[in-house]
């Protein structure tokens, strides 16, 4: 999730103590396939950071998604040491903070990395990025930001200061398959779908779809979406074959579970889109997607806030080619 809206959350006065949250581990965590999870995680009155995957094969080990804060990139070197292996690529989903603001150190660490992502970024560095920078400094400046969220504010400032050093070595432009440390994999390109252009990964061995943004939780982190470019990915994924599903926040889920997500996103853009009262779409959502809240209950004013975001019209420019 982008920064502003993090600002906005971290404004809510009725945050939830953390042991409210059923949030997933933060540190690596074996799921099979020779494949670990590093759980994000989601603390009241702080951005998120997204999961992140660690593969291997037998060329060596890589790493899908890099987090934001410094105690997710500590999780992801731990993982890798705790395997006796280094980084040689990153796979970035997509270019928002809680996914991608690892990747300069890891670099840095291991000069041999290589990123693969989409080209999205491009746009998102003098567009939505170079915004949310601008009104990031003037709410700091104002004072507008309270005091637990300043870091988090401060840091992806920094990040976006670096922004240049977030975009891919290898752009993946139509996907399809390739061979990364030695294990073949499926890369998927998703066109406005979270962004202007995502990335999810098919691993068939393990019949896993890794998909990143594509399903959060407690709900869709719509700021940069064209939502009916999601809905269709989400097809995408649902024909894959694939029978388990890693979302980019929360935890793994089985194809029911998957396909009872889908529905409640499907009904909330629907919702949105209509006429009717918003705080029917939010109250649909927690109804729909009761079992991927996680206790959050911060779920309905972020509902209340992407329902509103839809109704206005605001997310269309990202569904235009
Ligand atoms: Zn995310």
């Amino acid at each position: 999730m982008p920064a502003l809206l993090a600002l906005a959350l971290a404004g809510c006065a009725a945050n939830p103590p953390a042991r409210e949250l059923a949030m997933p581990r933060t540190y690596a965590h074996g799921i099979g396939g020779a494949t670990f999870l590093i759980g994000g995680t989601f603390v009241p009155g702080r951005s998120p950071d997204g999961n992140s995957l660690i593969l291997y094969g037998p060329e060596g080990a890589f790493l899908i998604d890099s987090g934001r804060h410094a105690d997710h990139l500590t999780a992801i070197r731990q993982g890798f040491s705790g395997i006796g292996m280094t980084p040689m690529a990153i796979v970035n989903t997509h270019w928002h903070l809680d996914h991608a603001s690892g990747n300069p150190a890891l670099k840095a660490e291991h000069p041999g990395i290589k990123v693969y992502g989409t080209s999205a970024i491009d746009a998102a560095l003098t567009g939505f990025l170079a915004n949310s920078a601008e009104a990031s400094r003037k709410a700091l400046a104002e004072g507008a930001i309270p005091a637990s969220a300043v870091p988090d504010v401060e840091g992806d400032l920094a990040t976006i200061a670096r922004g240049a050093e977030l975009r891919p070595d290898v752009t993946v432009r139509e996907g399809g398959d390739l061979v990364i440390a030695g294990r073949p994999l499926s890369l998927r390109v998703a066109n406005h779908a979270v962004t202007e252009s995502d990335l999810w990964i098919y691993d068939a061995a393990e019949k896993r779809a890794i998909v990143g943004d594509l399903v959060t939780m407690p709900v869709p982190f719509l700021d940069t979406a064209c939502p009916e470019g999601w809905l269709a990915a989400l097809d995408a994924v649902a024909a894959s074959g694939t029978e388990q599903v890693v979302p980019g926040h929360g935890p793994i889920l089985t194809m029911a579970e998957f396909g009872a997500w889908k529905s409640a996103f499907g009904d909330f853009i629907a919702c949105a889109r209509g006429t009717g009262a918003l705080e029917t779409c939010s109250a649909g959502w927690l109804t729909g997607a009761k079992p991927f809240l996680m206790g959050d209950k911060r779920a309905k004013g972020m509902a209340d806030y992407y329902g509103e975001l839809i109704r206005s019209g605001k997310l269309d420019g990202y569904c235009r080619a």
